[in-house]
């Protein structure tokens, strides 16, 4: 095989860096699975018993993966009322996005509340976690393997910018084409924004059921994780669409690792009951607030200023020029860190894990896991934006000189 195309810097320690992501991504999760249901709840040290192969496969957990990906994949082919341009690629085009999300979340909440009220048993899904995430770990395992072969046969200019080195696994789990589709269907923005992340509150909410059933009603350590992973949301223009292809990595991510390491702290809860005080609870929504505030509001700064740099609410910002003729703001949210959006969802990670106590580690794995996975996100975005941007890119370094936590990093 030969590469194809502009080659990008290898990420992620090239192919030994990716191969051992492969095993060892899988490997955290369903540690972090085990942990949790377990006594001691440890988050270092080995899981309390491997399981067994029948405690890990189910043919029910697969059919139920694949009805729940069918049912989203036919909610995404809904008309929709609008439809986004993406960004420009290689060739100059533009692809266009359905949104239909908030339409396919209504359906979904509506089904789910239909089902629930006659009578599904949806706390069972929490039985039905391990078998779950398996399905879902070898359901990315194949369906990246397919994404390469597709891409093998795919033409030049729509290959991502770094899964085309030619070495197998790397481009495997980087992902060699930039926008899978098959006719308008897009695998990567499906996958992205609805099968997992709606899984990750089906999830959530079918511990707090469960809860409600063992104990009589839900904790409220249990309410506020569901009503904060609930309040957050993904935005279109995150940097996976826009730059890295579409490979095991993502794939694994959204179908696997959001849904069942990201509602971590609820299946704590379940296994290891905390008592909140409502003055605590109360300090924890503020945490979450701000942090929501921020992350909010400096994603929308950004987003606007993009869009339409006169709008009143960003043409007041001050601004440094760059040779591409977009500029980039040294004033306001992005004056005050070079990713203040990143600030902001750390904040909200840690009112996540508050509500678990302090008694284990277990419940801060997502914060600890997030700081990493920004720093590195941080890192490669500085990366981007200095071959783009050059010399402007500097500027902004020295005059906002922190990147993520003013005067700490
Ligand atoms: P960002 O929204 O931070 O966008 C980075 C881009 O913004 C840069 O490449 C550059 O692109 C532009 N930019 C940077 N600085 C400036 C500036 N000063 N003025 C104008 N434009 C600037 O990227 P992400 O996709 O990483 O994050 C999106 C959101 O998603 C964040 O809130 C993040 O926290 C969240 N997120 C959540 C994850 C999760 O698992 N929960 C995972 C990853 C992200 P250009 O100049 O080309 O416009």
């Amino acid at each position: 095989m030969t590469p194809q195309g502009p080659q990008a810097p290898l990420e992620f320690g090239g192919p030994l860096g990716a191969a051992a992501l492969m095993v060892l991504l899988p490997a955290t999760m369903f540690h972090l699975l085990l942990a949790a249901r377990s006594g001691p709840a440890r988050l270092l040290g080995p899981p309390p018993s491997l399981p067994a192969l029948a405690e890990l496969w189910s043919p029910r957990a697969l059919l139920l993966l694949l009805a729940w990906l069918g049912l989203q994949a036919a909610l995404y082919l809904l008309p929709a009322r609008k439809m986004a341009k993406g960004l420009e690629l290689k060739d100059k085009s533009r692809l266009l996005y359905p949104i239909n999300g908030f339409q396919a979340l209504v359906v979904t909440a509506l089904l789910v509340s239909v089902g629930v009220s006659a009578g599904l048993p949806l706390g069972a899904l929490t039985d039905m976690l391990l078998p779950l995430a398996f399905a879902a770990t070898l359901t990315a395992f194949i369906f990246s393997l397919l994404l390469y072969m597709k891409a093998l046969v795919a033409p030049a200019s729509v290959l991502a910018p770094g899964g085309n080195t030619g070495n197998l696994i790397y481009d495997i789990f980087l992902g060699r084409e930039l926008n899978p589709r098959i006719c308008s269907f897009d695998f990567k923005y499906f996958c992205e924004l609805r099968p997992g992340l709606m899984a990750w509150v089906l999830i959530n909410l079918a511990l707090l059921l469960r809860e409600a059933e063992l104990r009589g009603s839900p904790s409220l350590a249990m309410w506020l994780v569901n009503g904060f992973q609930l309040l957050y949301e993904a935005v279109l223009t995150t940097m996976d669409i826009t730059h890295d292809g579409f490979g095991f990595m993502l794939a694994f991510g959204d179908l696997a690792w959001v849904p069942f390491t990201y509602s971590l702290q609820a299946q704590f809860l379940l296994y290891h009951p905390q008592s909140l005080e409502l003055p605590m609870a109360l300090l924890i929504c503020l945490i979450n607030a701000v942090g929501y505030y921020i992350f909010r509001r400096a994603n929308s700064q950004k987003n606007t200023f993009r869009k339409n740099p006169s709008d009143p609410s960003v043409a007041g910002l001050e601004t440094i020029p760059t040779a591409t003729g977009r500029k980039l703001l040294v004033s306001g949210w992005w004056g005050m860190v070079r990713h203040p959006n990143y600030l902001g969802d750390l904040i909200m990670s840690l009112a996540w894990s508050l509500p678990c106590g302090v008694s284990h580690l277990l419940p801060y794995f997502y914060i600890l896991y997030f700081t990493a996975l920004l720093v590195h996100r941080e890192a490669r975005d500085e990366q981007q934006c200095l071959r783009k941007y050059g010399r402007a890119w500097h500027e902004y370094c020295q005059r906002v000189p922190y990147r993520i936590v003013p005067y700490i990093y």
